[in-house]
């Protein structure tokens, strides 16, 4: 694999949905399980799960970036030990919007001794997901658009690495989309040394119309490529989310790229109307 060494895949530090409350209640997938006896995931998850705090989401309701209240958390008043046996069943948490309390976020977890799974949302992961994957219309075509959904979707319901073949696709077009630009922009392209060419090289050869993040972080493909050949189900579910925002940047840069030149086009439409219309008063 390019660019990828053994290190770099090896089991991360810290589980990624111990990052937030957002990440621990919003993203991560029904059935992902704990191990309590371990004392920094532990503490980690008592804090998460007795946040009386707030929690800045998506609100699929409001349509856009919100803050969430803790409406119910886990309550305990013994400071020491953190847990306790009486902690042991169903665990529910509840957000409400601070716009309309009536958008709220449940989710659910089961306790027994010291292991903890989350067993429920409502919404889905995939309904608070998709809904933000919207933007992504404006540049994805309706077939890539359904692919990348559905690697979301995949992901949200614990299928880790059907979620990376989504995920490699839209990655692969984009560099075909680069390429046949290339071929058509450029005489001097050569065609058979391109396709004869390893992933790292291909982009290289294309970087020009490609946006700048994918050409940096071109080891993507290569942690997408290990992940459906040597990763297993839990490992790519571990990775989706870090894969997923890498994906996400590049195709912001390509909207803002195709603004900007939309923009462009108005603006130079414009001035050549306007310098018409003073031409012809003179
Ligand atoms: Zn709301």
């Amino acid at each position: 694999m390019q660019n990828l060494s053994e290190e770099q895949i090896a089991e991360p530090q810290v589980d990624p949905y111990l990052e937030s409350a957002k990440t621990f209640h919003l993203e991560m997938p029904p059935y992902h399980s704990f191990d309590l006896s371990l004392q920094a995931d532990s503490a980690k998850i008592y804090k998460i799960l007795t946040n009386r705090g707030t929690i800045d989401a998506y609100c699929i309701w409001c349509d856009k970036d919100g803050v969430f209240n803790a409406h119910n958390f886990l309550s305990d008043n013994i400071a020491v030990p953190s847990w306790t046996t009486r902690h042991d069943g169903l665990i529910e948490i509840e957000y409400h919007c601070a716009r309309n309390r009536s958008h709220a976020y449940h989710t659910y977890y089961f306790k027994a001794g010291n292991f903890l799974a989350k067993v429920g949302q409502f919404p889905s992961v995939a309904d608070f997901q998709i809904p933000q994957a919207q933007a992504y219309k404006k540049i994805l075509d309706g077939e890539q658009y359904k692919e990348f959904t559905r690697g979301i979707g995949l992901a949200a319901h614990g299928v880790g690495i059907g979620s990376f073949v989504y995920l490699r696709r839209i990655f692969e077009n984009l560099i075909e989309e680069a390429h046949a630009k290339a071929q058509a922009e450029n005489k001097e392209f050569s065609n058979d040394q391109y396709l004869k060419a390893r992933m790292d090289e291909k982009i290289k050869m294309v970087k020009e119309y490609l946006p700048e993040f994918l050409v940096e972080n071109r080891s993507l493909y290569a942690i997408l490529s290990t992940g459906i050949h040597d990763l297993t189900e839990d490992e790519c579910l571990k990775y989706f989310e870090t894969v997923k925002i890498g994906i996400e940047q590049i195709l912001d840069e390509k909207i803002i790229q195709k603004e900007k030149a939309d923009k462009a086009k108005k603006a130079r439409e414009a001035i050549q109307k306007v310098h018409g219309q003073i031409s012809n008063a003179k």
